[in-house]
């Protein structure tokens, strides 16, 4: 594994990325939305998630810019970034298969919105936002500069940590206890631990 190789594999990570979503997203805009808190904040959120997940490390990559926060390239720790990589591609798959139809970008209600409790979706109550940290992870692993490596993680960071609870107080006043009780059974992010 060389620098290059490294970035190259990143790239491909993004692919990936947008391979996995472009369906959903098509079939997403066919779908009737009954509730929407798609408003400025939100589309920061979004926004924060873009930025550290893409478009930094996409400056990096393609530039090495910024050269200042560069740390030595060691190839065992890009391997190990595999795996994170290939974990987050597997459960952003997942997710978005398990959500169907009720999957959207922002937070919003379908007429016919279904509670998904199987699946991922058994354990985990956000098993997306799980893949964009094991994403972030990836990236801190495969990128040698401080500064593009931690951004996927700090916008992934933001990201949850300003829509989490707001997504589900929506869910809750939605699905009444029939949410609380999938709250009561399961962790939002890790199995059995967060
Ligand atoms: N937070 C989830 C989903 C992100 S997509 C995750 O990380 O996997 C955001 C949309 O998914 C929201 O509009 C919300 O309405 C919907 N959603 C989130 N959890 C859901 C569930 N368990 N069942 C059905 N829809 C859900």
């Amino acid at each position: 594994m060389t620098k290059t190789i490294a970035g190259f594999v990143w790239f491909l990570g993004l692919v990936g990325w947008y391979v996995i979503r472009h369906p959903f997203e098509r079939r997403a805009r066919k779908i009737r939305v009954s509730k929407s808190l798609f408003d400025w904040r939100e589309r920061s959120l979004l926004g924060a998630g873009f930025l550290g997940l893409l478009v930094i490390p996409g400056i990096y990559v393609t530039s090495g810019f910024p050269a200042a926060f560069d740390r030595p390239f060691v190839p065992a720790v890009a391997w190990l970034g595999l795996l994170p990589l290939a974990g987050a591609l597997w459960l952003f798959r997942r997710s978005h298969a398990d959500l169907g139809r009720n999957w959207s970008i922002s937070l919003q209600m379908r007429p016919e919105h279904a509670l998904v409790r199987s699946g991922v979706y058994r354990l985990i109550r956000h098993p997306m936002y799980s893949s964009f940290f094991l994403l972030g992870v990836a990236q801190l692993l495969l990128l040698p500069n401080w500064f593009a490596g931690i951004a996927g993680l700090v916008g992934a960071g933001i990201l949850f940590a300003f829509r989490v609870r707001r997504e589900e107080r929506m869910m809750l006043e939605f699905f009444g206890d029939e949410y609380r009780a999938y709250m009561a059974e399961t962790k939002r992010i890790i199995p059995w631990i967060v």
